[in-house]
């Protein structure tokens, strides 16, 4: 089995995070931790905290927290960079009010520095933030490789976690939609694309899945998702994803453009793909 999920609005509330997701008939959750604009957040009650783990309590996978679009680590500007740092530390600072969940994030654009110098700085800055004492696992998201995205190919991201001191806190987000956009044949050959992950990161840092369909052609570097079924990936393709057996047991997140009621249908029908 997997766990399945939707992206909610934090600013409803921990608690009501939790008891909107049970509604949907999921057992798993994301939700950008600030508002991409300002990148300000307000502090969580710790009744409201409490009320979440409560809920978390009643068969739920692990959560997909999502950093903000912001946060660029590998900027070429050194205050954005810091500002991304800081956001970063204060972001797992709070997410060990939950413990043991997931923070993912997109490892940031090396704009015109190129992708060696990039990937140096994303590490550099784990290393600042990441410590022994922290529950929660980093996740750097497979990214579609538009502009100058790091994280377009495994390798990239093999080599952030290679220079990255703590390992054992760092792990991958698979997005569906970003990993095909960026060339990879989910729909021609998912066992090769999950074999050279294993060769190259390893399955075992895969913790969770983002599940998107794709708008476009595979290597289109886009990034424009989907509903399930309805793009490039296709039903099919989908399904096998949901099926795979190297896949089971992760929180699977969807974000397709979707309102409330094509989630609730959605989840549903990864149930029943699921299970058949
Ligand atoms: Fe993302
Ligand atoms: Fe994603
Ligand atoms: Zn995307």
């Amino acid at each position: 089995m997997i766990y399945i999920g939707c992206h909610l609005s934090v600013s409803d509330g921990y608690g009501e995070m939790g008891r909107t997701m049970q509604r949907y008939g999921g057992d798993t959750f994301a939700w950008f931790t600030r508002n991409p604009r300002g990148g300000k957040t307000k502090e969580i009650p710790q009744d409201d905290i409490n009320d979440l783990r409560q809920i978390l309590k009643e068969g739920f996978g692990p959560l997909v927290a999502h950093g903000s679009y912001t946060m660029n680590l590998c900027s070429a500007n050194s205050q954005t960079r810091e500002n991304g740092l800081d956001m970063l530390r204060k972001d797992l600072q709070r997410m060990e009010q939950l413990p043991g969940n997931y923070y993912n994030f997109h490892p940031g654009s090396h704009v015109e520095q190129g992708e060696e110098a990039g990937i140096e700085l994303i590490a550099d800055a784990l290393n600042q933030v990441l410590n022994l004492q922290m529950t929660t696992t980093v996740l750097l998201e497979t990214m579609a490789g538009k502009g100058s995205e790091i994280g377009k190919n495994f390798e990239q991201l093999r080599e952030i976690i290679d220079r990255t001191k703590l390992k054992d806190k760092v792990g991958v987000c698979f997005d569906t939609c970003h990993t095909w956009d960026a060339g990879y044949d989910l729909a021609g050959d998912l066992d090769g694309v999950l074999t050279e992950f294993d060769r190259i990161i390893g399955l075992n840092r895969l913790k969770a899945v983002h599940l998107n369909d794709s708008k476009n052609g595979r290597g289109s570097h886009k990034d424009r998702h989907e509903k399930l079924g309805q793009g490039c990936l296709g039903e099919e393709t989908i399904r096998n994803i949901i099926r795979h057996p190297a896949l089971q047991g992760r929180p699977f997140i969807l974000e397709t453009p979707n309102d409330e009621d094509g989630y609730i249908r959605e989840i549903r029908t990864v149930h029943t793909w699921m299970k058949e």
